[in-house]
């Protein structure tokens, strides 16, 4: 038997990654606080409105996520952030 954790492939939510990569720029640019309460708030709330983009990548290969999402998936998330950043700045939780 395999250990499915020490293959050599992985997957992971190439929706997720997308999020991480433009929520911070995001948020200083609409000029709001960036303390981690506020962040993981409007990540959480991102995520919670997108579809998940699960994709296979080889482990080792840092360049799988030349991967991307199509045209119409990625004006989804910069619409689900903004919409999170608006609900957020209205209504800090920190
Ligand atoms: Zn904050």
């Amino acid at each position: 038997m395999k250990d499915p954790q020490s293959g050599q492939y992985q997957v992971h939510n190439l929706t997720e990654d997308t999020v991480e990569e433009r929520l911070l720029r995001d948020m200083e640019k609409s000029d709001m606080c960036t303390c981690d309460r506020c962040v993981a708030d409007v990540r959480a709330y991102a995520l919670n409105h997108l579809p998940p983009q699960y994709v296979v990548s080889q482990i080792g290969n840092a360049f799988v996520l030349a991967r991307s999402l199509s045209a119409q998936a990625n004006a989804d998330l910069v619409a689900a952030i903004l919409d999170g950043i608006v609900l957020v700045k209205r209504n800090p939780r920190h």
